[in-house]
């Protein structure tokens, strides 16, 4: 479960698509307060940001929507409370942009 914190726009479809569903998993583990994953690094460093986390869906639907595909699962903007700026990272964004590089996967980063 990884939320990146590239630019969508910088993402490709995989990336994009599969970033889209883990919030939407995570959103879930946060607003129900879930057993699973609670300890996960990305649940960690969201709890009490759902609004970043909010405005990081908002973001990917952004891209999704200008490349084409539909969104049906909007978030209740009610539940995105808390900070809404994300200032912890599991990896660094250098870090990310390396893992991304490495791996030969097709982001423009
Ligand atoms: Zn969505
Ligand atoms: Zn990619």
């Amino acid at each position: 479960m990884r939320i990146w914190d590239i630019p969508p726009e910088n993402m490709c479809r995989n990336h994009l698509l599969g970033e889209h569903r883990e919030l939407h998993a995570l959103w879930s583990i946060i607003t129900n307060s879930k057993k699973a994953y609670a300890h996960h690094p990305e649940t960690l460093r969201w709890r009490g940001k759902l609004k970043a986390l909010y405005l990081r869906h908002e973001a990917l639907v952004r891209e999704m929507t200008k490349r084409g595909y539909k969104h049906h699962t909007p978030l209740d903007p009610a539940l995105a409370t808390g900070k809404a700026v994300q200032d912890e990272f599991v990896n660094t964004y250098e870090e990310q942009v390396r893992i991304l590089k490495e791996r030969g996967y097709e982001c423009r980063v």
